[in-house]
């Protein structure tokens, strides 16, 4: 059992047809609110092994895990903490969103792999082979991600977005990154926020900003409208997939379909 679709296509392409791999929150579900329900509570507890994300991202089931058994592991354990992003003033509390950034995402791979082969030894060498496969196919992502980035200019890329969700996408990969909940704290954007922000899109000369697939667009909209009555033509670009994947069966329903996606319309949008 996984909590995230990003970790179970990881766990997927790790065991292959020796794992039944269930998802808890599907396509377009915000990780950070959601609450298990009863069925959820029993379907958790009865899973072999549960792997959840970790660094408070699953925020409201934080008591709900602490209670699962020993097989329940967070699999951005295996990230180094020094790699990680502090929040605030808090040193232990960090910036959950590390499936962005591919290469830091490419450490939970031989984490999967360890784990599955201490609960099923006999597969050790299946799981390992699937392993170096998997984290092929993610250094080559990372590698597409980087040229894509590469063709817009250094002043091109500023990506805006709903929720502060891109930060170590945006240092992996050199986008400047403003998140419209991150400069408000609270869930409407303020009006002097608005101004703050059109202020830098139009000075900028920035194209286009972003809707998150888990995250309403209402900000993002007076963002728009406030722009386009100071005669600036702001495009809300295609949706991005932050916290969730997509539809199964579509191309973003995969993690790497997901971050392909996300580079593919970000380049288009700002390079107009
Ligand atoms: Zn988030």
């Amino acid at each position: 059992m996984c909590t995230t679709g990003m970790i179970a296509d990881a766990v997927r392409a790790v065991g292959g047809q020796q794992v039944q791999v269930t998802t808890l929150m599907g396509p377009c579900i915000d990780p950070h609110l959601y609450r298990a329900c009863e069925g959820d509570v029993h379907r958790l507890a009865s899973a072999d092994i549960l792997f959840y994300s970790g660094l408070h991202l699953e925020g409201k089931m934080a008591s709900l895990l602490a209670q699962m058994g020993d097989a329940t592991y967070a699999v951005t354990d295996s990230i180094p903490r020094h790699l990680l992003r502090a929040l605030s003033d808090c040193d232990d509390v960090f910036d959950p969103h590390v499936w962005l950034d591919v290469s830091l995402w490419m450490y939970i791979v031989p984490y999967v792999r360890d784990i599955l082969s201490k609960h099923d030894n006999e597969h050790a060498d299946f799981y390992a082979a699937r392993a170096t496969d998997y984290l092929n196919r993610l250094q080559q992502l990372d590698h597409y991600v980087r040229v894509r980035a590469a063709q817009l200019q250094p002043e091109q890329r500023v990506l805006v977005t709903a929720h502060d969700a891109f930060s170590y996408f945006g240092t992996a990969y050199g986008f400047q990154v403003v998140g419209l909940q991150g400069i408000s704290t609270e869930s409407q954007a303020g009006i002097k926020d608005i101004r703050k922000l059109v202020d830098f899109l139009v000075d900028q000369n920035i194209p286009a900003i972003f809707v998150e697939s888990s995250i309403s667009q209402r900000s993002l909209q007076a963002v728009q409208s406030a722009a386009r009555a100071r005669g600036f033509n702001l495009t809300i670009g295609p949706e991005l997939f932050s916290d969730a994947l997509g539809q199964h069966g579509t191309p973003q329903g995969t993690y790497v379909g997901m971050i392909e996606h996300n580079i593919d319309v970000m380049v288009t949008a700002l390079s107009r």
